[in-house]
This record gives C-alpha cells, sequence and structure tokens, in this order.
C-alpha cells in the first residue's frame, strides 16, 4: 500500500489550492479526484467576483487555470472516488475505488452538491426537463419557456445566463425577499425576459414523459395554479459531501467543524471549501481553506514525529 505524507481528497478550488501548497513545501502528496480537476467551478458559467480577472472569466477557464499551475509540481493523483476512511493512529487508510492507500495526514475537500426540492415529479423527470445546471442543459431549451426555482446567488446567476438562450424565464422563490446579492437581483428583475414570482412555492413537476408544467401555490394568497414551462431549473441550496467521512469526525448539518486553521477534532485530519460548515461558499473562500489546511497540514508533519 502506498503512504503519502497528505493526501487530498476533491480537486475543486479548495483542493487544488491544498495540494499546490503542500507541494510547494515539498511534502509528498496524493489528490483524489472522482471526475476532472475543478470541481463544481466547471459547472459555472461566468465567474465575475473572484479576483485578479476584473472582466470575469469562464468557469472552464478559471478550473484550466488552477489545473495548469499544478503541472509544475509532482502531484501523484488517482482518478477515482473515495469510498472509505479507517483512522489509524497518525496513519490513516483510505479506499479509493478498488485501492487503498494510507496517508499521514489528509485534506477532505470534496465540496458540495446541490440540494433536492424532493417534490413529486423531481426525480421522474431528471434529465427530461428537470435539471440542477443551467450551464449543462440551458441549450436544450433555446427559445423555449422555463422555470428556474430559488432565491439565492445560484438561481440568479443562472437565470441570468439562461437568458442569454430561452423565450421566457419564471423566476420562482418561495419567499417574499431574495437571498441573492442585489447586484444580481437588479439585473434579473429588470430583465425582459424573467417574471419573478415571490411567496410561490412549487408543489409538482408535472408531465408524462418531459415536463410539461408546475403545480404552484402562493403562500401569501392561498392561490394554487398551474404553469406551462418546458424546463424547471432547481437552484435551492447545496448539502457538503461527507458520506465517505467518518463518524469520529465531528460535523453539523451544514458540514465539517473546523477551527481557523482548517483543523478537525482527528489529529491530522483537515478540512477546506465548501465542505466545511461555514457561511460563505465561494471559489475565494475555498482556495484560502485549502492554502490555510496545507499550512496546517505541513505544521502537523513537522510536529507530529510521523
Ligand atoms: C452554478 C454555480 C455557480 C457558482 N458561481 C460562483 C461564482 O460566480 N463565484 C464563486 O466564487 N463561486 C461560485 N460558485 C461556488 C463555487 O464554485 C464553490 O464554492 C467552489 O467550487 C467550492 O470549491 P471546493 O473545492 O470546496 O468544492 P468543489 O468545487 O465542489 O470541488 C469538490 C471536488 O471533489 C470531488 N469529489 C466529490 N466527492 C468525491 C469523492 N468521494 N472522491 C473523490 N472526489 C470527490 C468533486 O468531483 C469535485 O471535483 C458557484 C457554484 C455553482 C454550482
Amino acid at each position: 500500500m502506498k503512504l503519502y505524507d497528505a493526501v487530498v481528497i476533491g480537486g475543486g478550488p479548495a483542493g487544488m489550492t491544498a495540494a499546490l501548497y503542500l507541494l510547494r513545501a515539498g511534502v509528498k502528496t496524493a489528490m483524489l479526484e472522482k471526475l476532472s480537476p475543478g470541481g463544481q467551478v466547471l459547472m459555472t458559467s461566468e465567474i465575475e467576483n473572484y479576483p485578479g480577472f476584473p472582466s470575469g472569466l469562464q468557469g472552464w477557464e478559471l478550473a484550466d487555470k488552477f489545473a495548469s499551475h499544478l503541472e509544475n509540481y509532482p502531484l501523484e493523483r488517482i482518478n477515482d472516488e473515495v469510498r472509505e476512511i479507517e483512522l489509524g493512529t497518525g496513519i490513516h487508510t483510505i479506499t479509493v475505488g478498488e485501492e487503498k492507500v494510507q496517508a499521514k495526514s489528509i485534506v477532505l475537500a470534496t465540496g458540495s452538491r446541490y440540494r433536492k426540492l424532493g417534490i413529486p415529479g423531481e426525480e421522474r423527470l431528471l434529465g427530461k426537463g428537470v435539471s440542477y445546471c443551467a450551464l449543462c442543459d440551458g441549450n436544450f431549451f433555446r427559445d423555449r419557456d422555463v422555470a428556474v426555482i430559488g432565491g439565492g446567488n445560484s438561481a440568479l446567476e443562472e437565470a441570468l445566463y439562461l437568458a442569454r438562450l430561452v423565450n421566457k424565464i419564471y423566476l420562482i422563490h418561495r419567499r417574499e425577499d431574495f437571498r441573492g446579492l442585489v447586484c444580481y437581483q437588479d439585473k434579473c428583475f429588470k430583465h425582459e425576459k424573467i417574471e419573478v414570482m415571490r411567496s410561490t412555492v412549487v408543489e409538482e413537476i408535472v408531465g408524462a414523459n418531459e415536463v410539461e408544467s408546475l403545480a404552484l401555490h402562493n403562500v401569501v394568497t392561498d392561490e394554487r395554479s398551474q404553469l406551462m414551462i418546458d424546463g424547471a431549473f432547481i437552484f435551492v441550496g447545496f448539502e457538503p459531501i461527507m458520506d465517505f467521512v467518518p463518524d469520529a469526525v465531528a460535523k453539523d448539518r451544514n458540514g465539517i467543524i473546523t477551527d481557523v486553521e482548517m483543523r478537525t477534532n482527528i489529529p491530522g485530519v483537515f478540512a477546506a471549501g465548501d465542505i466545511r460548515s461555514k457561511l460563505c461558499r465561494q471559489v475565494a473562500s475555498a482556495v484560502g481553506d485549502g492554502a490555510t489546511a496545507a499550512t496546517a497540514a505541513f505544521s502537523y508533519l513537522q510536529h507530529s514525529g510521523l
């Protein structure tokens, strides 16, 4: 079984930054990533708020820049899914695909995945008009009518992206006030293709073989209605990916609990990025977490005598 000083699990902005810092400190590091490096950035159309790029850049471009930066260093990569971690005293064992590797320190950086509405029709019509990724599926709805469900930054950003492609967008939010940034709200509310529906809950996604309509309930007027649409894009938040993380690692419903140095309650195990229980789930924050986790892991390796 191969032993590494540090194993980074997840190759999004947090994981790639952690790997970069560890490698530059001379730490023998492996990065375990089940897909292509980039994480959620690869699902993002345009990133306008990452410092250093005042004109913004496409998500894939930023992911590519992160990945090419790592090419300068001797990173070992395993392109498979981590299924289990067995915590040891000092050395931990990780099952990745069919393989097992050992690590003196671990940086957990598997990010987050979209949250589901949990309503009838959502599961059955997934890929048949139900989507969680405007960048991936927006093109299928060119010149058609779609709903965007949600009230945070992702919903607003994705509505603006879809507005370039589709005929009409119904932006449906269950509350009166949107949570997303005011600059995104302004753009959405002024957009001629976007109709905002507040205090409206989607109760069912209806369709025989593909999405045909939404069953809506206005929680203020108590009116129920049917909205004819061709696609339903759902952006109602994210949940951390931590199924493979042992119970002994402290977590709450928002993610893994760390201190300011990204240390978990288990010595030698660190967490960075969206997997953490934290307020700001953004690239800049993930990158900061990754750098901090790597620095703390380096210090741990130096002082632990392993
Ligand atoms: C649609 C959308 C728009 C966004 N827009 C912006 C924006 O404009 N600006 C901004 O700053 N942020 C934006 N974000 C948020 C930003 O992308 C995330 O905060 C950031 O990517 C988090 O980085 P991360 O490295 O923690 O996790 P992720 O980017 O989620 O990366 C985690 C990686 O871990 C891998 N992984 C997961 N489970 C396993 C496993 N078991 N084994 C191996 N690998 C695994 C995944 O494949 C993934 O590559 C957006 C997100 C979305 C979805």
